[in-house]
């Protein structure tokens, strides 16, 4: 068997210029060759900005913490939950055919990464920011999880049982969050409000 050493983990210290320069170039190139127009990639990062992105899973985990039987069915078929909520059309595409909602209890947390490459709930969560694409976050969540959240500031008790959900090009996992105590007067619209992406990937909780 082979252990594989820590150069496996090493990457280059400018990764992230180094990906944003690649997209550039290829993006140039894309246009000079007539495949998309220069408006084009504007157009889908308005689309995920404006209509599908981390105010419909905020609005879907609101709904949840207020209505027991809507939450049952979230996590048991998450696209038929978005079905029953005022969401844009398109919800079960665009990456978003088969999701998945894992729920956070106070014993159990979740986290959601692809460690093949970037897989994720588009239209409930938007697009992922670049750590989640990120070879090191992806190797080390799946190695190191408890260790990974700390270092985002979440620091579980040992007891609370760490769950990772590695989403694919098929299932797309998000994560259900703990409703804050204290909120149980608020409305759904300022519970929504409330909900951050990160809550919903699993490296923080609700605060209120
Ligand atoms: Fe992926």
């Amino acid at each position: 068997m082979t252990i594989p050493g820590d150069e496996m983990f090493n990457y280059s210290a400018n990764r992230e210029l180094e990906s944003s320069a690649k997209v550039k170039a290829l993006e140039a190139l894309l246009i000079e060759k007539g495949v998309i127009s220069s408006s084009s990639v504007d157009k889908i990062l308005d689309y995920f900005e404006t209509k599908m992105g981390p105010f419909n899973g905020a609005k879907l985990v609101a709904k949840a913490w207020k209505d027991a039987e809507f939450k049952s069915l979230l996590l048991k078929d998450c696209n038929a939950a978005c079905e029953k909520l005022d969401m844009p059309t398109g919800m079960s595409g665009a990456e978003g055919e088969i999701m998945r909602v894992a729920e956070n209890t106070s014993s159990v947390h979740n986290l959601i990464i692809c460690t093949l490459c970037s897989c994720y709930p588009w239209p409930t969560l938007g697009l992922p920011p670049y750590w989640f694409k990120d070879p090191t976050f992806r190797a080390r969540s799946a190695r190191e999880p408890r260790v990974v959240l700390s270092e985002f500031g979440l620091d579980l008790n040992p007891e609370v049982e760490i769950r990772v959900w590695d989403s694919s090009g098929q299932i797309r996992w998000w994560v259900l969050p703990e409703q804050p105590s204290g909120t149980e007067h608020m409305t759904e619209e300022e519970l929504a409000s409330l909900i951050t992406p990160e809550s919903m990937m699993g490296v923080s909780k609700v605060v209120l």
